[in-house]
């Protein structure tokens, strides 16, 4: 049974009613932060310490720096999650920018505000797609280039996602990925993509957030033998694949059984994703890559 929520808010857990963010913060006015969610499953933290590498580049690159060394950020995580009583969960961390002093109008005398809370974990897609798979279109919207907004920032300003996301939903599908403006395959909004094709497993190589959960399913397949290719896709790698998924913290691989109105070949899950998919949920309830996390 899990306990009444608590938030971490900058050094305090608080029940969940009384943490709040200020109306001046300036991740809530304009989305500006950075963010991780963690996966616990059955008691176990998946690559804390990986989500914490990411954290970390995010912050740095992005000049945030609520001044926790790697020790507090690690018992704050794990505190927040234990304290739960969830051995499934998804740990969100936020840091935002926070407020700027008064009388001030200098960004960098902003003091970041760190938020952590633990909620039960929640799939990405429904049972139903996780066994006949979703519908993915290709967004008209290009991703954000490099020299705009690299999308290695795992950042807090959804705004472009979400709008991609409710043009898929207004079509009819399941979600969306987007290309980059030369047409390079970048990302979906919540995950990143694979495809396979006579047997070699595909993933794009730049233009994309670095997903913790893409790091094992490269592994796994070459524990598995099945070759990979980490290189520039474009949509006609996607339309002529005989597979593809989404892969994430919350969805692990989910199958895609149509991209853009053409279906995909292989019947889902094919058999590329369903073996990566057994051995990625094999090595989850291992515990491998895992940080204990309670309950006592
Ligand atoms: N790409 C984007 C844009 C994301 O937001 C996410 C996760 O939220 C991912 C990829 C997948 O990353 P991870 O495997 O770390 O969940």
């Amino acid at each position: 049974m899990a306990n009444a929520p608590e938030v971490y808010v900058n050094g305090r857990y608080l029940p969940a009613g009384e943490a709040h963010v200020s109306f001046f913060d300036w991740g809530f006015q304009f989305g500006d932060g950075v963010y991780e969610v963690i996966s616990s499953w059955q008691g176990m933290m998946f690559r804390l310490d990986d989500h914490l590498d990411r954290l970390d580049a995010s912050m740095h690159a992005a000049r945030l720096d609520p001044g926790l060394d790697r020790a507090q950020w690690r018992d704050a995580v794990v505190e927040v999650t234990r304290r739960s009583g969830l051995r499934d969960a998804g740990t969100r961390i936020i840091v935002s920018r926070g407020a700027q002093p008064p009388g001030t109008s200098d960004l960098r005398a902003c003091r970041p505000n760190v938020f952590i809370a633990a909620s039960p974990y929640l799939f990405l897609g429904t049972e139903e797609q996780r066994v006949k798979g979703i519908r993915l279109m290709v967004a008209h919207q290009r991703g954000m280039p490099a020299d705009t907004l690299d999308p290695r920032y795992k950042h807090i300003s959804r705004l472009q996602y979400n709008l991609a996301r409710i043009e898929a939903a207004e079509a009819g599908y399941d979600d969306v990925g987007w290309l980059s403006h030369d047409g390079s395959v970048q990302e979906a909004p919540r995950s990143n993509l694979f495809a396979v094709r006579a047997g070699v497993l595909q993933t794009p190589a730049a233009g994309i957030l670095h997903g913790i959960t893409r790091m094992p399913f490269c592994e796994l397949a070459y524990e598995l033998g099945i070759p990979v290719e980490v290189r520039p896709l474009t949509a006609f790698d996607l339309f002529v694949a005989d597979e593809v998924f989404t892969c994430s913290t919350s969805g692990a691989a989910l199958p895609v059984r149509e991209v853009s109105g053409r279906s995909v070949r292989a019947a889902v899950p094919g058999p590329i994703t369903r073996r990566l998919q057994d051995a990625y949920w094999r090595i989850r309830a291992e515990g491998r890559h895992g940080t204990p996390v309670g309950p006592d």
